[in-house]
């Protein structure tokens, strides 16, 4: 026999399923990447996800990538769209650009650049950074270098992890080549890129609420050890081969 708390918590665990299906068909009834209703159309477009949004499950689930990527992600090309519509000459440049020398921007649009741009750039990595199948640890001469300067590719995750753990509020967690050619792991706050302090951004985790908050609410730790669990590491190896040149 059910107790009545029992008998509670299962309808209110139904209802909540309900609820997130029916989000998530409204969700693929809409045609994916749909720009907002106002704004600029241009210059910077969302890039489409290389996979499907459940692609990542049961790491990361399909409501969250499609909120995340067609939502949130479209958003900060919009406000980008609308941060540059006065100077057309900035929409002619590459969104890394634009984020790498934030100081060469107008004052006036510097900081929407900054968040809104460094939304772009970041998001437009960090799906690349994740596939099916993901996971494991790299090969080659990214595992040797991450050897060297962390110890072991398990010290390596333990920093990353603290990093994105560490990270008071909203921000990423990332693995970088620095100024020195050098591996470092280092936090970023908001939608600040390491690009931006002259660094290379080979391997980023988002840790803003709304990358994990559906599927695992508070339980940050979770989503970043499940974010480890489809890391596409060839996609990061390729950056750091390009970095070091
Ligand atoms: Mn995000």
């Amino acid at each position: 026999m059910m107790t009545r708390r029992q008998a509670l918590k299962t309808t209110a665990l139904a209802s909540a399923v309900c609820a997130a299906a029916a989000t998530l068909r409204t969700a693929s009834a809409q045609p994916a990447a749909a720009p907002p209703a106002s704004g600029p159309a241009g210059p910077f477009t969302l890039p489409p996800l290389a996979y499907s949004h459940d692609a990542l499950e049961p790491h990361i689930d399909a409501a969250t990538m499609q909120i995340h990527h067609d939502k949130h992600h479209a958003a900060y090309v919009s406000n980008l769209n609308k941060a540059v519509a006065e100077f057309p000459e900035l929409g002619k440049q590459r969104v890394e650009d634009l984020v790498k020398n934030l100081n060469a921007a107008p004052e006036s649009t510097r900081t929407a650049i900054r968040n809104q741009g460094g939304g772009h750039y970041n998001h437009t990595l960090f799906w690349q950074m994740m596939k099916k199948g993901g996971g494991g640890q790299p090969s080659g001469e990214l595992l040797k270098g991450i050897e060297k300067r962390f110890g072991s590719f398990a010290a390596f995750k333990d920093q990353l992890t603290k990093a994105a753990l560490g990270q008071f509020g909203s921000g990423w967690a990332w693995l970088v080549l620095d100024e020195n050619k050098q591996l470092a792991v280092e936090p970023t706050a908001n939608q600040d890129s390491p690009i931006s302090q002259n660094k290379q951004p080979l391997l980023g985790v988002d840790v803003w609420e709304h990358a994990y908050y559906l599927k695992y609410q508070n339980r940050r730790p979770d989503y970043v050890a499940a974010f480890f669990q489809v890391i596409d590491w060839d996609f990061v190896i390729e950056r750091y081969r390009r970095a070091l040149r």
